[in-house]
């Protein structure tokens, strides 16, 4: 089917609006790991999607919550399967650790979402007096990331990154410009 592959849009511009497009997305909720909650409820990714642009979820097949595999939080936190065209998202607890230093930008971005982070000589923890705060980064760092893979994914045959480096960069990237775009639509309203 050579010709209706090559007339599909490649970067779906002529998709019908982000609402259409997420009642059509299977969000699964699993039970999270006991003493976890999953930072965003399948309900509450469903509402926001509505307003994210639509080019970022078009394609998009699952959204799954699943629980976090194993003592290990954050790694990773989530991920994207381009075969599949779905996005995982583990579940968390309220406080937790590394036994390492973590970035600044890593830093940065916890703490201005309200997340205390505590760094001794060869440690970090990181502990959240809210969910909403925790909900918040959670969307904006994890979610919307592991989104722009996904787009990333979609329009791979146009902007082929050089290596993972330049991908996670690229993620990084999409990911802030979908926060834009979330952002300006929420003050039209
Ligand atoms: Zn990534």
């Amino acid at each position: 089917m050579a010709r209706s592959y090559r007339t599909k849009p490649l970067r779906y511009k002529t998709a019908t609006n982000a609402v259409a497009l997420v009642s059509k997305l299977r969000v699964i909720e699993r039970r999270p790991r006991p003493g976890d909650t999953h930072a965003i409820s399948a309900k509450d990714i469903r509402l926001v999607l509505r307003i994210c642009p639509s080019e970022y979820i078009a394609g998009l097949r699952m959204i799954e919550l699943r629980p976090r595999h194993d003592s290990n939080v954050g790694r990773p936190y989530g991920f994207y399967e381009g075969v599949e065209k779905r996005i995982v998202l583990y579940s968390l607890p309220m406080n937790w650790s590394f036994d390492f230093h973590i970035s600044l930008k890593y830093r940065q971005s916890l703490i201005s979402s309200a997340a205390r982070v505590m760094q001794t000589k060869d440690s970090t923890g990181i502990v959240w007096d809210k969910k909403e705060d925790r909900a918040l980064w959670f969307f904006k760092d994890v979610l919307l990331h592991e989104l722009a893979h996904h787009y990333c994914h979609q329009n791979r045959y146009r902007r082929k990154p050089a290596s993972i480096h330049h991908e996670e960069l690229l993620a990084d990237l999409y990911g802030s410009r979908i926060w834009t775009g979330i952002v300006s639509t929420m003050r039209r309203r």
